[in-house]
């Protein structure tokens, strides 16, 4: 079998490295002695000209550094200032800068030529995410002609916020460099294609097959799922400690996200407000516990959102707390997903409500937790690629804030019947297409591009 070669912006470190996308590729990366780079996370003053190898897991593992300069243009600057709010919807918190675009490209032409010289002429190629899009046309101007894929973890924009970048066409022609373009939802596709459409050429063959700025090539959706088997038992097994009591013996209702504006927070908060408001039956029935660890602090666009937040959780403790009960949680600091598995087996209701998102896997995660005899609801904003996949949620708009809180009160109240059959049919799409199945479909159609 033909080695693979895992590329991803961080690299996972540590002795036996775990996370969904470890647990998806291990399988393919041990059967064929693969290896796998990435950035180490560390910023120097005068990175190295080769890779660092690293011991310690049952896979080859490579890592660069990043001058400082480097990393706040490519990273910070070009792709969290610039492709990431695009690929969300929010042209508006764009940063463009010229410099950064060019650290960018200088970026993911240093990793090309760091890579090339331990590639095999057999390697299958797999580039991970929307901080490498010009990988493949690098490592092409260097002679490399193995199979390169592409997966996007985020959404793909549409035309709008395509022609917001500072030079649109140039990313169909990064595209055009791969042989797989793997995307998370068919709403991801068709933004795809229709941005395509309008800002470069793009002809239709036959199948999955285009051609794109010139170039054959295939396209298709694979969501990603979660390690489903190792969630089930996480949740299972959950301390007793970590479990959140109320003084009133209120049903309690999760968030989870990182404190992101992608993740509507603020929207969520609103809704809850509105509940309140409108169903004083369910005052100290009903306690929100938000998780929203930091994250990006270094982004200007990430400044207003903690202090929003924070804002509007006092103001409806303010209004609405009693001696025995405080309506919402908020903790801004990340927890371990043993305690989080716990913690959605005992909430009543999942609140997954982005204002656009790839894939959402907290919403996954929500439902592999469940206990299948008493299981909790899941909220599910339409703009989650997840949505596609899991109709048997309660489906919300995140922008309306009376439909979201009133799917509130109708998860208070559903029947345990009614709970039953919607989550048994959501888990058994969360235990089928897990992040096994998932990396499978994705180098099956890898191996078809030859
Ligand atoms: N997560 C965690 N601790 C936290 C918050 C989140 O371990 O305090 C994990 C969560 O369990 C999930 C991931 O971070 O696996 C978030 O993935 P998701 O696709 O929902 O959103 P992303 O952060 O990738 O946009």
């Amino acid at each position: 079998m033909s080695r693979l070669v895992v590329i991803s912006n961080r690299l996972p470190l540590g002795d036996n490295p775990s996370g969904g996308l470890v647990v998806a590729l291990d399988d393919a990366l041990r059967s064929s002695g693969g290896l796998w780079i990435g950035f180490s996370g560390e910023t120097v003053a005068q990175p190295s000209d080769t890779l660092t190898f690293h011991d310690g897991a049952p896979f080859q593992r490579a890592s660069f550094d990043l001058a400082d300069a480097d990393h706040d243009a490519y990273y910070l600057g070009f792709s969290n200032s610039v492709l990431w709010p695009l690929c969300h919807g929010r042209a508006d918190l764009t940063d463009i800068v010229p410099d950064h675009a060019n650290g960018y490209r200088r970026v993911n032409a240093r990793i090309a030529r760091l890579m090339v010289e331990h590639l095999r002429p057999d390697d299958r190629i797999w580039v991970h995410d929307y901080q490498l899009f010009p990988l493949a046309a690098e490592l092409r101007a260097l002679g490399v002609r193995n199979p390169i894929g592409h997966f996007l973890h985020i959404p793909f924009p549409g035309p709008a916020d395509c022609a917001a970048m500072p030079n649109p066409h140039e990313l169909f022609e990064w595209l055009s460099q791969y042989d797989l373009l793997g995307f998370q939802a068919q709403r991801d596709l068709s933004n795809f294609t229709e941005s395509a459409r309008q800002l470069a050429e793009i002809e239709h063959l036959d199948g999955n097959r285009i051609r794109l700025c010139g170039r054959m090539l295939r396209r298709d959706v694979f969501p990603i799922g979660i390690d489903t088997a190792s969630f089930i038992a996480e949740a299972r097994n959950a301390q007793e400690e970590d479990r959140m009591r109320t003084l009133t013996g209120a049903q309690m209702m999760i968030g989870v996200d990182r404190l992101d504006y992608s993740k509507g927070i603020p929207q969520r908060f609103r809704a809850f407000q509105l509940l309140l408001e409108n169903h004083p039956e369910l005052h100290e029935r009903i306690a929100f516990l938000q998780i929203a660890p930091p994250t990006r602090e270094a982004v200007e666009a990430y400044r207003d959102i903690r202090e929003e937040t924070e804002h509007l959780a006092g103001r409806i403790n303010g209004q609405f707390a009693t001696v025995n009960w405080t309506p919402i949680r908020f903790i801004h600091r990340p927890i371990p997903r043993h305690v989080l598995a716990g913690l959605y087996r005992q909430a009543r209701i999942g609140l997954v409500t982005p204002l656009a998102d790839g894939m959402n896997l907290v919403a996954k995660e929500y439902v592999a937790a469940q206990d299948v005899s008493d299981p909790g609801v899941l909220i599910l904003s339409r703009f989650a690629g997840a949505a596609e996949t899991m109709g048997e949620a309660l489906i919300v708009n995140p922008h309306d804030p009376w439909e979201m809180s009133e799917a509130m009160a109708r998860a208070m109240c559903m029947t345990a019947n009614e709970r039953r059959q919607r989550h048994s049919i959501l888990l058994r799409g969360v235990v089928e297409q897990d992040v096994s199945w998932w990396s499978a479909g994705y180098l099956d159609a890898l191996a078809m591009t030859q």
